[in-house]
């Protein structure tokens, strides 16, 4: 494992008082309801603050609590869900819900161990909550703070190889200060949503361009390096719509798959699809 380039402090301190004076207000900052950033967590994997604000209100309005959203169909999570993409996130926000209010007694844990329990919450997703709602000394490592890292420490190899993970997983647990969780862990993401961005990072801007060791060898722009896509698996299907009086026959696909619980059109008595390659 590599050591920590600079002091753990400097970084913190530094990062704090600029979240202090650039930090950005969003909804969920105002609250330290576990459940309300429970949810703008799960949204905000794979999507945008911008993209997520209006759903996160307009999810909120219909199930205010947990209670409500555990006691929701997943037909309805499903629809209030529909444009946001990454399905399997609605389904596993309800059957959270479902098994906090059944085995939990409505109140979620407080713990990275055993949040991690939870369908769809994962080792970053955990540090979160823990960190926002109760305060824990829990560590992140979603995106943002990943590429931050990459740059910061000049990381030189596939930020997603297994090496890679248990070196950022290190970083980010030695750079997470004892005091101030809740507003260091909004910091550095913000850092990296708003500064440290995937292209042209804002070094300029940066307020802690004095430890980065990336912008010192010239590399910001070209860590983290590039990670070798996995060839993705070629799918083709024939669908036939079946529309009658300008009414569709519809129905819900497995809740496993492909596609997975997705409204789609039913073919099967009507012909029959083609799968000549892929999974
Ligand atoms: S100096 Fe630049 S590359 Fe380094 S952390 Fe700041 S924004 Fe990112």
């Amino acid at each position: 494992m590599i050591e920590l380039p600079f002091p753990a402090d400097k970084f913190s301190i530094s990062l704090l008082d600029w979240y202090g004076r650039q930090g950005r207000s969003l909804p969920w900052r105002e609250t330290r309801d576990p459940y309300r950033i429970w949810l703008s967590e799960i949204m905000l994997q794979q999507t945008t603050v911008a993209a997520v604000i209006d759903y996160y209100q307009r999810f909120l309005k219909a199930f205010p609590t947990l209670e409500s959203l555990a006691a929701a169909t997943q037909e309805d999570v499903i629809n209030l869900w529909a444009g946001l993409g990454y399905y399997s996130r609605a389904r596993n926000l309800h059957r959270a819900a479902q098994l906090l209010v059944t085995e939990y007694e409505g109140r979620f844990p407080e713990d990275v161990d055993s949040l991690q329990q939870l369908p769809g919450i994962g080792r970053s997703t955990a540090g979160a909550i823990a960190a926002l709602a109760f305060e824990q000394r829990a560590a992140i490592l979603d995106g943002n703070v990943r590429r931050v890292l990459c740059r910061l420490c000049a990381l030189q190899q596939p930020p997603r190889s297994t090496a890679s993970e248990k070196q950022l997983w290190l970083w980010t647990e030695q750079l997470t200060p004892v005091e101030r969780i809740h507003d260091y862990t909004q910091a550095i993401m913000d850092l990296g949503a708003t500064v440290c961005v995937p292209r042209k990072p804002l070094c300029e801007q940066c307020p802690v361009a004095f430890l980065c060791q990336a912008r010192q060898l010239g590399l910001e722009n070209e860590l983290p390096l590039k990670q070798v896509k996995k060839q993705v698996p070629l799918r083709q299907q024939i669908a036939l719509m079946v529309e009658k009086e300008g009414r569709f026959l519809v129905h819900r696909r497995p809740a496993e798959g492909f596609w997975a619980d997705c409204g789609s059109f039913r073919i099967s008595a009507w012909g029959k699809t083609k799968l000549p390659t892929g999974n």
